[in-house]
């Protein structure tokens, strides 16, 4: 199996422009996107790599469609996101992104088949034929065939980090976002985890875009982008 990449295409699947976001904690404001500009092309496996407060996770809520700006575009695969309702922004987010998150977020009393195949169910227009199959494939993409019935706390860290790329893959997103997916993993299993979403950037042709703050794992990375005080650095 090879690593390399799939030549990205140009074809844009996020662009971002002059996006503002902020928090309101108590009285004051805090400025978390500072008219960000970004885009990502179909194919690519990209890191955004910043700071802790540097406004990585509000950049990848709002590509998500989990949280919204208060000024500025957001392009999805062509598609203006602020201009849609709540129900089509999810519909959007169902069908072509998946996520995986720092701390795994599975849901402990379900199996690793069943965690995956939970997004699945919510998703009309995917058989229980279909939806069978592509849990297995997707089980199967991060090598935990074994592990279909266990529970995960049986797993180790990068076993449950494995589940959650096979549940964000068993949708068959466009884009995959990954918050810090790596945070809670020692080195070695860093790497393992690097590897395996480089892999299936390749084989599966999806878009990656993960953030990290740390530099070091990031000698595979073709394309790195920093974010420093919510904008993207030159
Ligand atoms: P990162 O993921 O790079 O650590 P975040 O996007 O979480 O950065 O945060 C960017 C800025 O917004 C930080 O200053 C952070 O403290 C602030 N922030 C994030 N979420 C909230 C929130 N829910 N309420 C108030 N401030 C927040
Ligand atoms: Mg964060």
């Amino acid at each position: 199996m090879s690593n390399a990449a799939p030549a990205p295409s140009d074809q844009a699947i996020v662009v971002l422009s002059n996006l503002v976001k902020s928090y309101q904690l108590g009285q004051t404001v805090v400025p978390a996107l500072r008219g960000l500009n970004f885009r990502v092309n179909r194919g690519e496996f990209t890191a955004v790599i910043g700071a802790s407060g540097s406004g990585k996770s509000t950049l990848l809520n709002m590509i998500g469609c989990i949280d919204e700006p208060e000024s500025g575009s957001i392009q999805i695969d062509g598609i203006e996101v602020t201009k849609l309702d709540d129900n089509a922004k999810s519909q959007l987010r169902n069908r072509k992104i998946g996520f995986i998150f720092q701390s795994f977020n599975l849901i402990p009393v379900l199996s690793v088949e069943e965690n995956v195949e939970l997004p699945l169910l919510i998703n009309a227009d995917v058989t229980a034929a279909e939806r069978k199959e592509r849990v297995k494939q997707a089980i199967s993409d991060v090598a935990l065939g074994k592990f279909s019935k266990n529970l995960p706390d049986q797993l180790s860290g990068g076993q449950r980090q494995r589940v959650a790329i096979a549940r964000a893959l068993a949708g068959n997103p466009d884009l995959v976002l990954a918050d810090e997916p790596t945070a809670n993993l020692d080195s070695e299993n860093s790497h393992k985890i690097i590897d395996l979403m480089l892999q299936l950037n390749a084989q599966r042709h999806v878009t990656f875009l993960f953030s990290t703050h740390d530099e070091r794992l990031m000698d595979r990375v073709s394309k790195m982008v920093h974010i420093q005080d919510g904008v993207i650095r030159a």
